[in-house]
């Protein structure tokens, strides 16, 4: 079908949950993706942070083809090779215990709000004094089911499905003495993104990290980190959180150690099992004795495919030092938007750890015109809380690739003052400067 037809189709057959941009992608190699006429696509969003090692990686390729052969599915009812294998390298890279396997990032997230809920009702029954409350943050993003949605900011996402879970209070975005002031003994968990994604690339502070922790620790409340998109190596650290110290200041900035801040629970997917559906909810042994069999459990998590694609994928990036590679291009691609930031007024800011980069527009409508003209150009990035351009490129990134992202960034903030001229009202300026 051509791309005409498909978008007539689907107009007709699927729900409309989705605004597509009008591409139609048939394959893709490392990283760029090829439309059935063969133009290719410089691809800078790796499908929301899934593509980790880019398109048709070797490694991922000979796991999928290797597996398949042997077994793609069994259930949790029996054994496989693959959990146990995965869960032991994802317990070492996140310096937590015990894993629970599901299929996508808000599933995880689910298991980690029953996991907070489980465990408040065994220290109840032990005696602590622990309510069910949930402390969310401002601009946070955890999924679309019932329990991750309730603690996701934005109305639009909620309101339409009231009522969500109840028990979710939101927390000013590094803000202290609000955190300080709404938590209680009513509190069961903190859920926070250490980067925030949907929420426009921003970076919870030291300070309010401490705190989070300082507070938990000191009722038994949990404390979730949600590294769905800033986890598995985006930073340049396994996990966001490992750029920060603990509260007794080990792990200090720059070392690469898991003895640092360390929350209860991480939450991960995306590019756990590089494009292949998987979420992994990994906690403490503490938290982890709330779970006993029958509990919670999922028919395809953890399954021996996703599972053997996640371990290729982890000993892939470890194998070729990606996550150093992660932190020198990443900082390559930082400067260089940071130089383009002084010559053009329209950027506010440049933000982001690793491969994880945001560029802040002072317009929602510049912010789209740049995407739409970058797409025009061949290169794919997205736009998040309207001003705010979103990089989530391949960990296999190269600076040739940087460069011609840039310099085409360059070329359309450039041409902008014309643009904005031709299109301003009569009387004032388009774009807010
Ligand atoms: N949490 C964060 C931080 C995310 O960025 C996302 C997806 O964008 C999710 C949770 C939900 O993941 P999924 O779309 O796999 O359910």
């Amino acid at each position: 079908m051509t791309l005409d037809e498909i978008q007539s189709a689907e107009s007709n057959l699927l729900l409309g949950t989705y605004d597509r941009n009008p591409l139609l992608f048939e394959r893709g190699e490392g990283v760029y993706l090829h439309t059935p006429d063969g133009t290719q696509y410089l691809d800078l969003l790796s499908g929301i942070g899934v593509n980790a090692l880019g398109y048709a990686h070797p490694a991922i390729e000979h796991a999928i083809a290797e597996q398949s052969r042997k077994l793609i599915h069994t259930s949790n009812l029996y054994y496989h090779q693959g959990q146990a294998a995965l869960a032991a390298r994802l317990t070492r890279i996140t310096g937590l215990d015990r894993v629970f396997f599901a299929n996508s990032g808000a599933e995880v997230n689910e298991a980690a709000i029953k996991l907070a809920r489980a465990y408040a009702g065994l220290r109840r029954s032990e005696g602590a004094p622990l309510g069910t409350k949930i402390l969310a943050l401002e601009n946070s993003f955890h999924g679309r089911t019932m329990g991750a949605v309730a603690a996701t900011w934005k109305d639009k996402y909620r309101e339409p499905f009231a009522p969500v879970m109840p028990g979710v209070e939101f927390v000013r975005f590094n803000g202290v003495a609000d955190l300080k002031a709404k938590f209680s003994t009513d509190v069961c968990a903190i859920l926070l993104e250490v980067l925030q994604g949907e929420g426009g690339i921003c970076q919870l502070s030291q300070e309010f990290l401490t705190a989070a922790r300082d507070l938990t620790r000191s009722t038994g409340a949990l404390l979730i980190a949600d590294e769905i998109q800033s986890g598995m190596g985006r930073t340049g650290r396994w996990c966001a959180y490992q750029h920060y110290v603990s509260e007794n200041g080990s792990g200090a900035p720059g070392e690469r150690s898991s003895t640092g801040w360390l929350p209860d629970a991480v939450t991960l997917a995306k590019p756990l099992a590089g494009g292949i559906p998987l979420g992994a909810l990994v906690c403490s042994e503490e938290a982890a004795r709330a779970i006993h069999a029958g509990m919670h459990g999922t028919t395809f998590g953890g399954g021996p495919l996703a599972c053997a694609v996640a371990v290729a994928v982890i000993d892939t990036i470890e194998r070729g030092h990606l996550l150093d590679h992660v932190t020198d291009i990443g900082t390559y691609f930082r400067n260089k938007l940071q130089q383009l930031a002084q010559n053009h007024s329209a950027i506010v800011e440049v933000r982001g750890l690793g491969l994880m980069l945001a560029v802040e527009l002072d317009s929602a409508d510049l912010a789209k015109h740049v995407l739409a003209e970058m797409m025009r150009r061949r290169i794919l990035i997205n736009r998040t809380s309207e001003t705010v351009l979103r990089f989530l490129p391949p960990y296999i990134l190269q600076r040739e690739h940087v460069d011609t992202a840039v310099s085409a960034l360059s070329e359309i903030l450039s041409e902008q003052p014309a643009v904005a001229a031709a299109t301003a009202p009569a009387g004032g300026a388009h774009h807010a400067r």
